[in-house]
């Protein structure tokens, strides 16, 4: 069975996403402080998505997700956000994460997110050998890696599967529609605003000049295109 870690350290909110987790199959692994969820992931290094918490009694939850993301490029991090948040705050910090989910959620909503992670995850071992190769980019496909100039840049899951969509797609202009439907899948009912906050992050790891984005460029009112 698929394993979600959830850290959560109310134990209502804890409780009513394991029971929703084995409602939707997967096999719920449980941690209340960061510090707990850190050991248990490396216990259980089959753990697919972590969903966490940012406001907890020990280390907040953008700071787990940072360590998590330290050692594991390939697990789906989803954030919960109380809608107190302000929102440019926690996508600014939402360095390493895949997705967020704003409470109080629908468990639909939550288990949705879920399973669009591990259907890219997934969906990804379906390559079998594939280089793709742009300017200064090569994207190798079967190893999840991406080279810029023969230095090796670390994407996120989300980020890997944007790279090569648009490698993909070169000089085609693609809206934020496209982009969300493609990497997140068609059933997912989350934010475009999605799209920015992970396009900002990726150009950050491979344009020369952030403020001067040369590879991926906007389309305004529409999205991006990808032009290396
Ligand atoms: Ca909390």
């Amino acid at each position: 069975m698929k394993k979600v870690m959830i850290l959560e350290d109310e134990v209502n909110i804890r409780s009513f996403v394991v029971i929703n987790l084995r409602r939707a199959g997967y096999e719920p692994i449980e941690a209340a402080t960061g510090q707990e969820a850190l050991d248990k992931l490396r216990e259980n290094p089959d753990i697919g998505v972590a969903i966490l918490d940012i406001m907890l009694p020990d280390i907040d939850g953008f700071e787990v997700c940072r360590r998590i993301r330290a050692t594991s490029k390939q697990i789906g991090i989803i954030m919960l956000t109380a809608r107190t948040q302000e929102m440019d705050k926690v996508t600014g910090l939402m360095t390493g994460a895949d997705d967020y989910v704003t409470k109080p959620f629908s468990p639909a909503e939550l288990t949705a997110r879920i399973d669009a992670l591990f259907r890219r995850i997934g969906g990804d071992n379906t390559v079998t050998s594939e280089i793709l190769s742009q300017g200064p980019f090569v994207m190798n496909l079967r190893n999840h890696t991406l080279e810029k100039a023969g230095v090796r840049v670390k994407l996120t899951q989300v980020e890997h599967s944007i790279m090569k969509l648009f490698m993909q797609n070169p000089g085609r202009a693609l809206s934020r529609e496209d982009i969300l439907s493609a990497v997140w899948g068609r059933d997912y009912e989350g934010e475009l605003k999605i799209v920015d906050v992970n396009i900002r992050r990726l150009r950050i790891k491979i344009e020369d000049d952030t403020a001067n984005p040369t590879y991926i460029t906007t389309v305004w009112g529409y999205g991006y295109k990808w032009g290396a």
